[in-house]
């Protein structure tokens, strides 16, 4: 019995994550090694197909090994200035995949912490995203993931948010801080790609007979669709990729409509592949 498959309006790769594995595919380096600065996307199947491609990750204490021929990617999360400044240095060709939207928020935080307002970052202090936008104020940004842990406001303050985080933890921060500073400049700098992402996985799941979510597992906008989905339909597989597509799923006749999503690190090739395999069997 024919399946029919809806992949939802808004899945797999971003913006900013496409043109950072496109920026970094398309580079083409006769000599020296290719490198990326940390891992290019929470995706182990692209992260594979790059090192088979001679791509590799360097991580943050092995600049040391950089020559000038190599050339190293900065991925999509982007990075401080410190450290683009040790990287120039180096001599080494370096493509800089910073999403555009996180480039921007840097030039924010630079700006107003240049002009004397401390930098409040609403997002979550271990994510690289934040390290990098902390690294243009000095490092002396606070960041806080909903501003209850608040104390000793300054006067002058600017308020930025981690492209992914939850717009209510972001008014929440704006909300306590305004009432607690004298001056404030805020920028709601979350990127739309996660909520369109959410909002279409939420409207297909329910309305199928089973929900496929494809992405890493480690990743966690993944892991987020997952779980809006599992919330409207019972019926939610959080897969990798086709490898791991169970047999049911095909065999099962009660599974006439099949939504599909995608984490914002997953490929169109593994989306793909795990179509063809619910047509092709
Ligand atoms: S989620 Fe938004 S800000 Fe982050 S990389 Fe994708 S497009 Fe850029």
């Amino acid at each position: 019995m024919k399946k029919e498959i809806i992949i939802a309006k808004y899945s797999g790769f971003c913006f900013g994550v496409k043109r950072a594995v496109d920026m970094t595919t398309n580079h083409k380096n006769t000599n020296g090694k290719i490198y990326t600065l940390g891992p290019l996307i929470h995706n182990k199947d692209v992260i594979n197909r790059l090192n088979n491609q001679g791509i590799k990750i360097m991580e943050m204490d092995e600049f040391d090994k950089l020559t000038e021929e190599d050339t190293l990617v900065i991925r999509s999360h982007g990075v401080g200035a410190e450290i683009i400044q040790k990287l120039e240095n180096s001599g080494a060709n370096i493509i800089d995949a910073t999403c555009p939207f996180v480039s921007s928020i840097h030039r924010k935080v630079k700006k107003y912490s240049d002009l004397g307002y401390q930098i409040i970052i609403v997002g979550d202090k271990d994510h690289p995203e934040v390290i990098g936008i902390n690294g243009w104020c000095d490092n002396t940004a606070i960041v806080t993931k909903d501003g209850t842990d608040l104390k000793d406001i300054p006067s002058r303050v600017c308020i930025v948010a981690q492209t992914t985080e939850r717009l209510t933890n972001y008014e929440k921060v704006v909300d306590i801080v305004s009432k607690n500073c004298k001056e404030l400049v805020k920028f709601n700098t979350i990127c739309n790609a996660t909520k369109e992402r959410q909002e279409s996985a939420q409207e297909l799941s329910k309305e199928v007979d089973l929900m496929i979510v494809i992405g890493g597992k480690n990743s966690s906008n993944t892991k987020k669709l997952y779980e809006i989905c599992r919330l409207n339909c019972e019926n939610t597989l959080f897969i990798e990729n086709s490898t791991e597509l169970p047999k049911w799923v095909i065999t099962d006749e009660t599974i006439k409509k099949i939504g599909i999503t995608a984490g914002a690190s997953t490929p169109d090739w593994v989306i793909e592949e795990v179509v063809n395999k619910i047509k092709n069997e």
